[in-house]
Formats: C-alpha cells, sequence, structure tokens
C-alpha cells in the first residue's frame, strides 16, 4: 500500500442526488442548504482493485486509521497523534443467554480517548481541518461530540469553541475545560446550541464539526462498521444494535456496511436496530408512520447524549433502517438506568445511559420477537459510564458504609455465605 492519493470522487447529495467535487462543497449542497447532508462517493472499482481486508489487516495502525483507503483524506494528512478506534469487540455469551439470542458482541467505544465513539467524527474532522488551514475549530453538542472535537483539536493545537447545553452532565463539561476548548453553555437545549454554532461558524468564519452537517461526521464513524468485520473475521452479524439521538452512527453503519458490499467483501448487509428513548423518538415516530423525514418533538430523557429534539439525521437515518430491513424501538428511562448495571455485570462494559440504552433496546426487540433466538447480534456500546456518574449511582443500590472494624466485615461476610457468594 504505498499510495498516497485519496479513493475519493466527491460527495451526492443525500436529498436531490446532485454530486460535488471533493473541495466543491464543504458542509451541506448547495442547492439545497442544510438539509441536503452529504454523501461521500468512492471510486470502488479502483479501490477494489488496490485494497482487500486482508491488505488492510496487515498494516500497522491499531487505530482506524488503518482503514485510510477507504476515508476521504489524503494518506498524507496531520492526523490527532492519539488511539482513536480499533476498540475491543467483547464476546458476552452470558448476556446472549440473558437476552435470549445465540450469540452477542459488545463493541466498547468508551475505550476511545475521550471515552465515546464520537472521536471517529472529531479525529477525522480535525485532520480535514488542519489540511484545509482552518484556524478554529467549533461544535454544538450534547456533551461527547464536544469533548471528542476538544480533545483531538488539543492533540493537534487548533483552538476549539464549544456549544453545550447548561444542562449536559458534569463529567462532560470538565473534561472540555481540561482539553482547554473556550465552553459556552447555551441556557437552552442541544437544538439551540446547534442553531447558534451554525450562526457563529458562518459569522467568524470557523470550521464547524456539527453532526452530520459536516459531510466527514459520518465518514468518521463508518470505520466502527469496517472493525466489527474485521474482528469477526467477515462474519456477517445478523444485527447491529445501537442507541439514537441524531441518527448520525446509524447513517454511519449503514454507510460503513454499504462500502464493504459494494467492494465485494461481504455479500449481505447486517439488519440495523435503532434504539431511541421513549422520551426523545423523534426517529421512532418516523419509522412507524413510514416517512421519509422526521417530525420534532421536545425530548426529555435521562440519557442525554440521544436527547435530540430535531434529530439532524433522521432522514439518512430512516434510510440506513429501510435499506438493510432493520427495526426500530424505545425504551423508558427506567430500562435505561436498569441497563447499565445489567450490561456492566453482565460483560463488564461500564456505559453512560445512552449507550446502556442500546442494550435496552435489544433486550426489547429480543423481547419483542424483533430479534429471534437464532440471531448472532453486536451491541455498541457507544460512550464510557465515568461520563455521568449521577445516573450510574441512581441505577445501583448505594454502598454499605462500616465501621473501620473486622467485626463489621465479619457481619458482611456472613450475608454473602448465606447469599450463595
Ligand atoms: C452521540 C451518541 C449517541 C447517538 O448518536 P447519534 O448519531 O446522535 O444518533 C449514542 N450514544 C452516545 C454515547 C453518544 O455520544
Ligand atoms: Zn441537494
Amino acid at each position: 500500500m504505498t499510495r498516497h492519493v485519496s479513493y475519493h470522487l466527491g460527495w451526492r447529495c443525500s436529498l436531490c442526488g446532485a454530486e460535488y467535487q471533493p473541495d466543491q462543497a464543504t458542509y451541506t449542497c448547495l442547492r439545497c442548504g442544510d438539509a441536503g447532508i452529504l454523501d461521500a462517493v468512492y471510486d470502488y472499482a479502483a479501490l477494489a482493485r488496490a485494497v482487500s481486508p486482508q491488505a488492510l489487516a496487515v498494516r500497522s495502525e491499531g487505530s482506524h486509521w488503518r482503514y485510510w483507503p477507504l476515508l476521504p483524506l489524503e494518506e498524507t494528512a496531520v492526523t490527532p497523534p492519539l488511539q482513536v478506534g480499533w476498540t475491543p469487540l467483547y464476546a458476552a455469551p452470558r448476556l446472549a443467554r440473558v437476552v435470549g439470542v445465540r450469540a452477542l458482541w459488545v463493541k466498547d467505544e468508551g475505550r476511545n480517548p475521550t471515552g465515546s465513539l464520537k472521536d471517529r467524527a472529531s479525529a477525522l474532522v480535525t485532520a480535514v481541518a488542519r489540511a484545509r488551514g482552518e484556524r478554529v475549530v467549533t461544535t454544538a453538542s450534547t456533551g461527547n461530540a464536544a469533548a471528542a472535537l476538544a480533545g483531538m483539536a488539543a492533540a493537534l493545537e487548533l483552538p476549539a469553541v464549544i456549544f453545550a447545553p447548561a444542562s449536559a452532565p458534569p463529567a462532560k463539561i470538565a473534561q472540555l475545560l481540561a482539553y482547554g476548548a473556550r465552553v459556552l453553555l447555551v441556557q437552552g437545549n442541544y437544538d439551540a446550541a446547534y442553531e447558534l454554532c451554525l450562526a457563529a461558524a458562518r459569522e467568524f468564519g470557523w470550521y464547524c464539526r456539527n453532526t452530520a452537517y459536516n459531510p466527514y461526521t459520518a465518514e468518521g464513524k463508518k470505520t466502527v462498521a469496517f472493525e466489527i468485520m474485521d474482528q469477526l473475521g467477515g462474519r456477517v452479524p445478523d444485527w447491529v444494535v445501537v442507541s439514537v439521538g441524531d441518527g448520525n452512527i446509524l447513517t454511519s453503519l449503514h454507510r460503513g456496511f454499504a462500502d464493504w458490499l459494494a467492494l465485494g467483501w461481504i455479500e449481505r448487509l447486517p439488519r440495523l436496530l435503532g434504539v431511541q428513548a421513549s422520551g426523545a423518538a423523534a426517529v421512532h415516530q418516523a419509522w412507524l408512520r413510514g416517512d421519509d423525514d422526521v417530525s420534532p418533538v421536545v425530548a426529555r430523557t435521562v440519557a442525554d447524549s440521544i436527547a435530540a429534539d430535531r434529530p439532524r439525521d433522521g432522514r439518512r437515518a430512516l434510510r440506513a433502517l429501510r435499506a438493510t430491513a432493520g427495526a426500530s424501538v424505545v425504551v423508558s428511562d427506567e430500562e435505561i438506568l436498569n441497563a447499565i448495571p445489567a450490561l456492566a455485570q453482565g460483560c463488564g462494559v461500564f456505559a453512560e445511559p445512552a449507550a446502556a440504552a442500546g442494550f435496552a433496546g435489544l433486550q426489547r426487540a429480543s423481547a419483542a420477537g424483533i430479534i429471534d433466538a437464532s440471531a448472532e447480534v453486536v451491541l455498541i456500546a457507544t460512550g464510557n459510564g465515568l461520563k455521568d456518574i449521577e445516573s450510574a449511582r441512581r441505577a445501583t443500590r448505594p454502598p454499605t458504609t462500616i465501621a473501620p472494624e473486622l467485626a463489621a466485615v465479619a457481619a458482611v461476610a456472613e450475608e454473602m455465605k448465606r447469599d450463595g457468594g
């Protein structure tokens, strides 16, 4: 693999189909405006001649940059010097039995540098920003995309301006501050922060990472699909399960698996299960109605990372569900909170509420017969549990406080013996 060219031909508007050269469009379609989110277009024929899964697998990078030929960036570009991607995929046989499926794997995205899958997008976006000579990067975020941008920007010495709802969990805000980003807590929801960030980026010439609006976000995140295929040795799972806020991850999973299908490296797409919180279910409601587009809702859920009033990638997320013969379910906040200890105790992965929501949704889909007992399933644990300690505390029993005496421990040991521990 000595070529340094990019196989990226350009962009195609997901709304009107207009095509653009790689540098011709910066964000969305020039005709459709913000609604015209751009899909990347690749030279699959040239790619199929030049690379193979085996050739990618021998690349040395223990990160998502091993998939460089399948990304819209020259291989000589400067990237953040952090290990993004190549996260573990754990077999979880005990949880598979609990859920009632043949096999279950958990992709631990909390292992990324800033603790969530968002690093995949922000790593690519900051590399693009650096290649374009951008001076300031910015984003609106419920928290994780912001932490990811702030962390990647710090690694590349790019100034970052973050717009986050004032209600974001304290750990996420602390992360932003530690990375040295300029943090603007917006007195409003994610939607308000998103619009303000767009306006500020236009006004001040900042490079905007906003989810879906910036077409590189889905391209970065699709590497999670590539890794799943590599880690399973090319065995296509029946279902891939992920929680849904803006719908950008769902879109990127579809894009990633579709790349491999187009290259002839797999023979079918896995079905995608989208999981939303019942209090923030705009994509799910559109799915039930059979609509192509989402209508906004007033989002209320403990899972802050999926609290989207107006899912910014809703249209492409619905397309991803249909194209993969997928499905959509919703789960309550109570189910989400219960899923945190269930996942942690079932396989050792500590997930934040939005990530645990995926597991709650898998249980729902299995109980409802959407996913059957013969299925092989991958669950994406999208973010680390340490990002929202308050929710983890709410989801668990309080610890036992004792005097510093062995007698106090003896009582506990006795109790554990009784319980069969
Ligand atoms: C962003 C995020 C999601 C949802 O991704 P969307 O692209 O907004 O649908 C789920 N879980 C976590 C932890 C996230 O940070
Ligand atoms: Zn268009």
